[in-house]
């Protein structure tokens, strides 16, 4: 058996995992995420123990961003320019390979999901689609032919500027953007637009709902038009309010308006846009994925 050691980071809790070649996972353990001081040392003890239990062959890193995701740049494996405290400029591979020398895959939290979604999930055999997460912010990971986005820096798709809806003069809570989908949508959005703590708790009759999926569906019809996916997964902890993924498949639709002549979207649009299969896991089965790969 070949076991992989799996990291995936989040602005809460880092989730740290071994994993087998399978994606069966065999141990897992959750860290808060509070300074690389004090976070970094809990992760190095979880997999320094296990490595010496049982050898890992390769690590995987599904990092929050952004991230330097340059092979030859002097600062790859870097997070850049976060507005997490203390994590700006910390070089989280580089840290990784002083406690464990093993190859590591590294990219961003998203990208990985999508990995892992492809691997053990909804995107199986599907080499073009995207992975949406709507939680704490709105991230996006885009699979592009088989070959995970990155370009310049890497897709930020979670900040796509949405048309508001009329009437709404909502405030953004992003500090970069008035009118991006992150700032208007994501959890935290929500939770202020509604003066409420948890989001999902307003009950499924509640007008944020319908609110909430017309910026999603709108920014689905956007990407469905720029990158072409063959798949939406849209997950994240707002998705688990049961109500809006119909509410989203119809928005889009509504959008697109019949202009892309496809059966999944006409007739099969709840095949179309999908909750994720490994709904929660896909980040971590991801980064076991990116150890998978970077072992080679
Ligand atoms: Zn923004």
């Amino acid at each position: 058996m070949t076991y992989f050691g799996a990291i995936e980071t989040g602005g809460t809790k880092c989730t740290c995992a071994i994993g087998d070649h399978l994606g069966n996972i065999i141990k897992e353990e959750t860290f808060p995420t509070i300074t690389p001081e004090k976070t970094m040392p809990q992760i190095f003890k979880f997999f320094i123990h296990e490595h010496s239990k049982t050898p890992i062959q390769a690590m995987g890193i599904g990092c929050f961003g952004p991230l330097d995701l340059h092979i030859e740049s002097p600062t790859y494996g870097s997070i850049t320019t976060t507005p997490k405290p203390h994590w700006s400029n910390f070089n989280i591979v580089q840290a990784m390979k002083t406690a464990i020398s093993v190859p590591i895959g590294f990219d961003t939290d998203v990208n990985a999901a999508a990995l892992g979604e492809q691997r053990w999930g909804a995107a199986q055999a599907i080499d073009s689609f995207i992975y949406i997460t709507v939680g704490t912010g709105i991230g996006v990971g885009a699979m592009v032919e088989n070959h995970l986005l990155h370009g310049l820096i890497h897709p930020e798709m979670g900040h796509t500027f949405v048309p508001r809806k009329i009437g709404d003069d909502f405030k953004s809570v992003c500090p970069y953007h008035d009118d991006c989908l992150e700032g208007l949508a994501s959890g935290p959005a929500i939770a202020k637009r509604w003066n409420i703590k948890v989001a999902t708790d307003l009950k499924d009759s509640h007008e944020a709902w319908d609110l909430e999926a017309f910026y999603l569906g709108t920014a689905i019809a956007n990407w469905t038009l720029t990158l072409s996916p063959k798949k939406v997964i849209i997950g994240g902890g707002i998705l688990n309010k049961k109500c809006l993924i119909d509410k989203i498949r119809a928005e889009c639709k509504s959008r697109l308006n019949g202009y892309i002549k496809h059966k999944l979207i006409i007739d099969n649009i709840d095949e179309y846009i999908v909750l994720p299969k490994q709904m929660g896991k896909s980040g971590i089965l991801g980064a076991i994925a990116l150890a998978q790969k970077a072992k080679g």
